[in-house]
């Protein structure tokens, strides 16, 4: 789908009730085909179309602020940036937040989901700052758990991914007086789930002010349309594409990760499983 075509399809959509942020309105800065940096084996998107780490403008912050002025945004507990791939490459992510910001009067919180792989860059790190809440992605302990469930693109490592969320919390406390709130999220899967020691020795080096506990409930689409951006609930049961079911965490394990990663870290946990 080319940016011509999706003129008249709306950059936002929600909102969509979500377990870690409440009623969320979504903003989809891509909206082109999926395009990321990573290709998880889980992404709710299937697999992603354009595996790239290049910024760009996908969607003009013109029909973004028209868009979300039409929105039923009032109605939203947050406002999260996410969408179809990872809303740090749309090079205009900055000015749609402070626009965003004007509108509502900073009323209601504007929260990122990103994978993290572009935090090295002081550019990107400057453009998400003025958010309320960063939601980082940190599933992988090494590089090749981070192969076997990210498959990142080229030139992204462990160790990149780590100095720039590490970069991101410096900033937060020497710029930004400890705002906005820095959440991880690592989404449990067979490869990762017995990894929690390495795990939690991440988040003691990180720090972050709260953890997010996930695992995928959401199934693996064999293609793309824009409905997976917001697929939840029986939202998920409109996707045209077959779908295939993914391997989760049972309540006792997440139960048992929960408690491991709570003793070893001290940190708030939230729980995919609200326990
Ligand atoms: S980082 Fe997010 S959008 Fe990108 S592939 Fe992973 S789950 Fe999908």
């Amino acid at each position: 789908m080319s940016n011509n075509s999706t003129t008249s399809i709306s950059s936002i959509y929600g909102p969509v009730d979500s377990w870690r942020l409440g009623k969320s309105l979504g903003i989809d800065l891509i909206m082109d085909t999926s395009t990321c940096s990573f290709n998880c084996t889980y992404c709710q998107l299937g697999f992603i179309q354009k595996i790239t780490n290049e910024r760009k403008i996908f969607i003009p912050t013109k029909k973004v602020i028209e868009d979300f002025k039409v929105s039923n945004w009032q109605n939203s507990d947050v406002i999260t940036i996410s969408g179809s791939g990872e809303p740090t490459l749309a090079i205009n992510i900055g000015e749609v937040i402070k626009e965003i910001k004007n509108i509502t009067s900073s009323k209601i919180p504007i929260a990122i989901l990103t994978n993290g792989t572009l935090l090295n860059d002081q550019n990107v790190r400057a453009d998400i700052l003025n958010a309320d809440v960063i939601s980082v992605k940190l599933d992988a302990t090494n590089d090749k758990t981070l192969k076997e469930i990210n498959r990142p693109a080229n030139g992204i490592d462990h160790a990149l991914i780590l100095l720039g969320i590490k970069k991101l919390k410096d900033d937060i406390i020497k710029i930004y007086d400890g705002r906005p709130l820095l959440q991880i999220q690592i989404m449990f899967m067979p490869q990762n789930k017995n990894q929690i020691e390495e795990l939690a020795k991440l988040l003691n080096e990180i720090r972050p002010d709260e953890v997010a506990l996930n695992t995928p409930t959401r199934p693996y689409p064999s293609g793309w349309d824009l409905i997976t951006r917001g697929a939840h609930g029986e939202d998920a049961k409109k996707i045209k594409f077959p779908t295939k079911p993914l391997k989760r965490l049972t309540h006792e394990e997440a139960k048992e990760i929960e408690n491991k990663l709570k003793a070893l870290t001290e940190l708030k946990i939230l729980s995919v499983y609200k326990s």
